[in-house]
């Protein structure tokens, strides 16, 4: 039988064609209408039949297709063999991003030794003693402001984990301003890999949306690094775009190519909308995915504009919010434990601190918001999961409801899909499909 996680589309430009696209395993096949009725009708043959359910097209029981998405998350956090947390070393920031997301509680306060020492304490002892790998998110403000308690905590843990024969590893979430080759160089032998770094636009928009503390422009120094080290490390760049800019975003990209980086050697690029202040409730239609068509436009036409220069972009992927996940946490710079960097606004969201551990949030998260017959019948579920929690706690001050996605995937999907068909070779499967 045909797979609920699963959308047809019909070829606009191929006419007695359509398009299948599993929204869990993420594959697509262009065929023939006639296949359809050849699966209705029992008809397939032997090679089709294995080329579709490897694509999980079919699925041989959908009971039980439906029973392993409601066990899957379960089944995800059971057999974790990763540990990751997101690290807050400093809420102190070189910038002053007008729209800062943090702005109701950024400030000059960084993790002391105490805090750093009580986190690699328990690191070492709760995941690397148990075998498992660590993989840190260092975030701030600006985690590169706290450059010395960063390579304490990294060089410690990347010694533990040596010793101990699991893999260490980090990432940064930094503005790029002190992205340096020599500071990428000195980090990269304690487990650096990559980093997400930010560019909002060309010169004109960047600057404006993120000026340095003194007000002075930020767009020369970054793409300065950037150049200086996407051939060290794996740099994914990405924008916040509003409606009013977004249609000059790619002019960042043309500058980013005059500067000679091969874009090829970039990580995915993704542009996303700028979000109202953490801890505060917008009320309304606040936030951009549930509220509004130009938001769908957007994403369409940004990835197309970034697609068409050679840069490379997120597929559409399997994935839910990262507050299921158990083995996923942000240690705050004080020791206070979160599931997600956007609920530190809301300190009655801290799941826990270092010294006590992490208490119950399954009530207070709403962890399994996703387990209705209306989402687990729905065959966007596997992109979806329910949403983001942080955009009912927005707009209701509470996560009482899924960030359904519906439409907005109703709109989209299937011009991304199409987009990604048109950028990247298709590949023979069998007779029939292609
Ligand atoms: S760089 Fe990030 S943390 Fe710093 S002001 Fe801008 S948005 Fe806020
Ligand atoms: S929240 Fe909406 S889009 Fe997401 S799985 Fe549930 S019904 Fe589908």
């Amino acid at each position: 039988m045909l797979s609920r996680y699963l959308k047809i589309y019909p070829c606009g430009d191929r006419p007695g064609s359509i398009l299948l696209y599993s929204t869990k395993k993420g594959s697509v096949i262009r065929a023939s209408s006639l296949l359809l009725d050849a699966i209705r009708d029992d008809a397939l043959t032997e090679a089709d039949r294995n080329a579709l359910s490897r694509m999980e097209i079919l699925t041989d029981d959908p009971v039980a297709e439906r029973e392993t998405m409601a066990r899957l998350v379960d089944r995800t956090n059971a057999n974790a063999g990763v540990f990751y947390a997101t690290v807050v070393l400093t809420l102190d920031c070189n910038l002053a991003c007008p729209y800062c997301f943090e702005d109701n509680f950024r400030g000059r306060h960084t993790m002391s030794e105490a805090v750093a020492e009580l986190m690699v304490q328990k690191i070492k002892r709760e995941e690397i003693g148990e075998g498992r790998d660590v993989n840190l998110r260092f975030y701030g403000g600006e985690p590169l402001l706290a450059l010395p308690r960063l390579k304490e905590i990294a060089g410690r843990l990347n010694t533990a984990a040596l010793l101990a024969g699991t893999k260490f590893s980090f990432t940064l979430v930094t503005n790029a301003t002190l992205l340096t080759r020599r500071v990428v160089q000195a980090l990269i032998p304690l487990g650096l890999t990559g980093a997400q770094i930010t560019l909002d636009g060309p010169p004109e928009i960047h600057d404006r949306q993120r000026p340095y503390v003194s007000g002075a422009g930020s767009f020369g120094t970054i793409v300065e690094n950037i150049s200086a080290v996407y051939d060290l490390i794996s740099l994914k760049p990405g924008g916040n775009f509003t409606k009013e800019n977004y249609r000059t975003f790619p002019g960042m990209l043309d500058e980013l190519l005059a500067t000679g980086i091969d874009p090829s050697k970039l990580g995915p690029i993704q542009f996303a909308p700028i979000l109202p202040k953490s801890g505060v409730r917008c009320g309304g239609d606040c936030h951009p995915i549930c509220g509004s068509e130009w938001y769908g436009e957007a994403i369409l036409f940004l990835r197309e504009e970034t697609l068409r220069r050679g840069f490379g972009v997120e597929k559409p992927t399997m994935g839910g919010c990262m507050v299921e996940m158990t083995n996923n946490l942000v240690v705050n710079y004080d020791g206070s434990l979160y599931k997600c960097p956007t609920f530190m606004g809301w300190p009655e969201l801290a799941v826990g601190n270092l010294a006590d551990g992490v208490g119950d949030y399954h009530l207070s998260h709403k962890l399994d918001l996703w387990q209705s017959d209306e989402c687990l019948e729905c065959a966007y579920l596997p992109l979806c999961f329910g949403g983001c929690r942080l955009l009912p706690l927005l707009e209701h001050g509470v996560i009482d409801r899924v960030d359904c996605r519906r439409e907005f995937y109703d709109n989209v999907l299937e011009k991304l899909i199409l987009q990604d068909i048109r950028y990247r070779p298709t590949v023979a499967v069998s007779g029939g499909i292609s």
